[in-house]
């Protein structure tokens, strides 16, 4: 079956399920490319901070009005099951699996070369993180957002149509906005794990109680915080509206 659409997504990870949904969400219809040939069952939970909920909401339930109450709800849930230790005490170790941390330093994301034309990165691909923030994921889920709002505004300016020259400027401003941020997400959680991590010598012990939690962590969890913001809003059509070709 031959499939056409304007915009292509490589590798159906969080980012980019992300983006394929806000992309929808402003009338877009993406072609997504996955390598997995299925589910895998590996995999983790994760930890979602405010800064992913609120893209995950609007995602979702296209509202942002409520995360907070869901993420009281969850811990009563948990206070009243055990569940979860048999789940550790069962786990089939053979399918545990390890790899080396990554990251790429904040001068190759603020500055690098993160995107070619109409071509460009989110997710771990454009900013792989150590974990000690946890995140990785909420951080891919902001991306969708902007990158869907700047597809979005060039894909309702130009009344429904993708229109190439357009998109290269609509993915320079996604970069714009997303350069910084993720940066500093990239060297927060460098530094919080490199100073929590880091032994018990003298000049460590000061490192982390005397500058690292005293002025340091309070602005760095503040990250987690941050609204992404919206999509823009439908004005034209129908949803699935887009160039598609036939
Ligand atoms: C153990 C662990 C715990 C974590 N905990 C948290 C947490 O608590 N909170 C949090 O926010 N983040 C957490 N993260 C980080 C988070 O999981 C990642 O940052 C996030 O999954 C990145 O999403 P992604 O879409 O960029 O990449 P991925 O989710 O890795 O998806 C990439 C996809 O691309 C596919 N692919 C790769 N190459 C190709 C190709 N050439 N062609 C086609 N498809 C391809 C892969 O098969 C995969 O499906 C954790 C990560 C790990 C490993």
């Amino acid at each position: 079956m031959e499939m056409m659409e304007d915009v292509a997504i490589v590798g159906a990870g969080i980012a980019v399920l992300a983006i394929a949904v806000a992309l929808k969400r402003v009338g877009i219809r993406a072609l997504v490319l996955e390598k997995s040939k299925g589910l895998r069952s590996t995999g983790t939970a994760l930890t979602l901070t405010p800064n992913a909920w609120l893209p995950l909401m609007l995602l979702v339930f296209l509202t942002s009005s409520s995360p907070f109450i869901l993420l009281h709800s969850i811990p009563e849930k948990f206070k009243k099951s055990s569940s979860y230790l048999d789940v550790v005490r069962h786990a089939d170790l053979s399918t545990l699996t390890w790899a080396p941390l990554k990251f790429r330093q904040p001068w190759g994301i603020i500055f690098g070369k993160l995107s070619k034309g109409n071509v460009t990165v989110a997710g771990d691909a454009m900013h792989p993180m150590t974990p000690d923030l946890g995140q990785g994921g909420g951080s891919s889920l902001e991306d969708a957002v902007v990158l869907g709002r700047h597809i979005g505004n060039s894909f309702i300016n130009n009344g429904g149509l993708i229109v190439p020259g357009d998109m290269a400027k609509a993915i320079d401003d996604y970069l714009k906005e997303r350069r910084w941020r993720t940066a500093f997400l990239v060297t927060g959680s460098y530094l919080a794990g490199w100073v929590q991590l880091g032994g018990d010598k003298w000049w460590m012990k000061f490192l982390r109680d005397g500058i690292f939690y005293k002025y340091l962590f309070g602005r760095i969890s503040g990250l987690v915080h941050k609204d992404c913001g919206k999509l823009p809003a439908m004005s034209f059509g129908d949803m699935d509206h887009s160039s598609k070709k036939d």
